[in-house]
């Protein structure tokens, strides 16, 4: 039997949320239901170490429009995020995070820009960090402002709370690269777009799944698959120190010739130490392109799947 479409799809990346996973998950379906009786609730569970999975089995018998998905193991946000946008079906696509820190309150005038006002992509802007550590918030603003500069997206304060129209869904889903920044190819795709500003809520259970190395990771991900100016740096910086070579290497053989040439120890190991981070820190940066190049030519699959569990109503099957 043919199952029809569902008018909207909300996809929630879930990790170890177990203790409240199913409180969030009743909340973001009471919304949808009160929106359109047509809705599928796609939960990707990104290889949680806790009872998360279990309760999803449980949620599938009361929750009749969630399909659940379990990654084969933890994959990161990012990928957990694009498996769902593989499954999803509706006509809009809302992507949101599975801890309520993402309102889905907003859900509504979410929908109703779309549906009334011909919005194709409606994007949640953060208007203030909610109670981040300051360290936290000293480094998105550093983060946001070199991708700005470098990329040309504005995106501070992006989040990842969004509602796409089915064809920028279709668009998204022909970007093929292994390793994917959500916000930033969402940003590159255009569309007719729209933002509403919210205020992040404090986590009510759990903590916060990143730590300083996983978000470092991911902006050097995001500014090198968004941007190649890191690299002409390099060049530019390459051509100031030849400047500086010739003039100084001038001045060095005029004083030879003159016979009044220093023996400048001082110098020379200054020297030698600022061309040696110069050209490690080069060479790093050459690194990480190539390490992005060599990511994508191995061409894996970007997450696995080990099963799926859905409800009766949902549009995913569990045999499939
Ligand atoms: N998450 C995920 N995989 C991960 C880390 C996080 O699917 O490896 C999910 C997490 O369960 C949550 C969302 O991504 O639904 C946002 O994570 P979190 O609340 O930890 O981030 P923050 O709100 O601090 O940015
Ligand atoms: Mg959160």
């Amino acid at each position: 039997m043919k199952r029809s479409l569902p008018e909207l799809s909300i996809i929630v990346p879930v990790y170890n949320e177990a203790a409240h996973i199913a409180r969030s998950l009743q909340v973001i379906a009471g919304t949808a239901a009160a929106i359109t009786p047509s809705f599928e609730l796609i939960v990707v569970d990104d290889g949680s170490r806790d009872q998360t999975w279990e309760q999803l089995e449980k949620l599938a018998g009361e929750l009749p429009q969630l399909s659940a998905i379990r990654l084969s193991r933890n994959f990161g946000k990012e990928l957990a995020l694009c498996a769902g946008m593989e499954q999803a079906a509706g006509a809009a696509v809302i992507v949101m995070d599975g801890d309520l820190q993402h309102p889905p309150a907003l859900i509504p005038q979410m929908v109703h820009l779309w549906r009334e006002e011909g919005y194709e992509v409606i994007e949640a802007v953060k208007e203030n960090r909610g109670e981040e550590p300051a360290g936290k918030k000293i480094g998105a603003a550093v983060f946001y402002g070199m991708l700005n500069h470098l990329s040309g997206y504005r995106l501070q304060g992006a989040s990842d709370f969004k509602l796409m129209d089915a064809k920028v869904v279709d668009a998204w889903r022909k970007m093929p690269e292994r390793v994917t920044f959500f916000r930033g190819m969402t940003a590159w795709l255009g569309y007719k777009r729209k933002t509403l500003s919210f205020t992040v809520p404090v986590r009510e259970e759990g903590v916060s799944r990143w730590n300083l190395l996983t978000l470092i990771k991911l902006a050097v991900q995001a500014i090198v698959s968004f941007s190649t100016i890191p690299l002409r740096l390099v060049s530019l910086v390459g051509i100031l120190f030849l400047i500086g070579s010739i003039v100084l290497g001038i001045n060095t053989l005029v004083q030879k010739l003159q016979g009044t040439a220093v023996t400048g120890f001082t110098t020379v190991i200054l020297l030698l130490l600022l061309i040696g981070s110069f050209l490690m820190i080069s060479l790093g940066i050459i690194g990480e392109y190539i390490a992005a190049i060599y990511h994508e030519v191995k061409g894996r699959p970007r997450y696995l799947i080990a099963e799926k569990r859905s409800g009766a109503e949902a549009h995913i099957r569990s045999e499939t």
